[in-house]
């Protein structure tokens, strides 16, 4: 079977074409800058080594992007083909991938209201690939579903009972795809069951997120209701006291527009430092520069308060696993999360922390009573297993 998994963003669509079960990719590719005024496509017909080609154009919609993919692709037989689309929010409704009719589609729709800069996007994917290949199975794999075992201490916030029961209002979690792909993946690496792990799992990317698995369950996450909450991130300003959008609101500085673009776009590390790219802000932080090393330093703090609350969550902690761009290349800020942690146990090894590698590694020394682990982030690929056992368990 040919899966192709998508993963259509807000200005960017990745997709990868896997032959499953065996998962060896056929093509790959990114449109980016969609809606500005110069886009970018960039695809890759063979594996993950073969050459990009490359092309600079603008890219209007998330239609001229998809038709784009779908052009490099070429004519692939529709017997046999299934598509996997990552949906951002699945809100209570989703605990697992789910294939798509149009009932699903109409519930992914309604859950544009808790997901307004994510779903929709998601759903123009899914929309023009059930529209080019109306016979082809198509899948929706969430990003909230692996986290529908938090257990209610940790999803309900303490806000009037109305609020989460009749309008769904509470932490939901994402980065799910990440976390479930990391677990399995550390599960190998450390030889163990993944239903036996407890790990922090720390996704750190242009959004950032830190997961607490406990035998092989999310029992607490840092993202809540929407993805701006826990770690700042590239753009995204993470936890803050509410009471200060209430002080901005109530100063008139501010509407409800304004608000969520200073919250998503205008800050995290771009807020404090001006750049969200982590390598820009950590040559300036070598050279120097004040600004950058307070968003690093910022970044580090928040990493570590999270690493101790989930530890006394979690109790026992078998592995620390990072991913994501930051996560798996920034050595440098892993070793400054995770300074002073020596008295949990945490050893990390500099030589092996410094290296660069690709590969799923241990990064801990060898007196380290918990493993340090880096996992390459696959969430394409994992969208296209989880796509494959729906579609393969509906058709047997
Ligand atoms: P997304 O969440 O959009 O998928 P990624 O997981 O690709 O984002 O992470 C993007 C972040 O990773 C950026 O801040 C980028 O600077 C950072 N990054 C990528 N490579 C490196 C590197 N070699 N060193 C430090 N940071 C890196």
């Amino acid at each position: 079977m040919l899966t192709l998994a998508l993963n259509s963003g807000s200005s960017s669509i990745k997709y990868r074409l896997l032959r499953m079960p065996e998962a060896v990719t056929q093509a790959s590719g990114l449109v980016e800058g969609i809606g500005e005024s110069e886009g970018r496509f960039t695809c890759r017909r063979g594996g993950e080594n073969a050459a990009p080609t490359r092309s600079t154009l603008p890219i209007a919609d998330h239609r001229q992007g998809l038709a784009l993919i779908f052009d490099s692709l070429g004519d692939l037989p529709e017997n046999g083909l299934a598509v996997g689309h990552r949906v951002v929010h699945g809100g209570g409704l989703f605990d697992q991938a789910a294939l798509i009719d149009d009932g699903v589609a109409a519930k992914i729709a309604d859950l544009q209201s808790l997901a307004p800069l994510h779903n929709p996007p998601n759903l123009l994917g899914i929309q023009a690939c059930r529209t080019l290949w109306p016979h082809v199975p198509q899948v929706a794999v969430f990003d909230t579903a692996f986290h529908h075992t938090l257990p209610p201490h940790a999803y309900h916030y303490a806000l009037p009972r109305r609020l989460s029961d009749d309008r769904g209002l509470r932490r939901y979690g994402f980065h799910g795809i990440s976390v479930q792909s990391a677990l399995k993946r550390a599960a190998a690496q450390l030889g163990r069951q993944p239903e036996r792990l407890n790990l922090i799992v720390l996704h750190l990317g242009n959004g950032a997120s830190v997961t607490a698995v406990k035998e092989g369950r999310s029992v607490d996450t840092s993202m809540g209701m929407t993805p701006l909450a826990g770690l700042m991130m590239g753009s995204r300003c993470g936890d803050i006291d509410p009471g200060l959008l209430l002080h901005l609101l109530q100063q008139g500085e501010l509407d409800a527009r304004s608000l969520e673009h200073l919250l998503t776009r205008q800050s995290g590390f771009n807020g404090v430092c001006g750049d969200n790219d982590v390598r820009h802000i950590l040559a300036r932080a070598g050279e120097g520069d004040a600004a950058a090393q307070l968003a690093l330093d910022m970044y580090a703090h928040q990493i570590k308060k999270y690493i101790g609350a989930y530890w006394a969550v979690l109790g026992e902690v078998d592995a620390l696993v990072f991913t994501g761009g930051i996560g798996e290349n920034a050595g440098e800020v892993r070793a400054a999360a995770l300074r002073g942690l020596q008295g949990l146990g945490v050893d990390l090894d500099p030589a092996k922390n410094a290296a660069a590698c690709a590969e799923p590694r241990a990064i801990h020394g060898e007196g380290s009573r918990t493993a340090v682990l880096v996992i390459p982030a696959d969430e394409e690929k994992e969208v296209a297993e989880q796509t494959y056992r729906l579609v393969a368990a509906a058709s047997a």
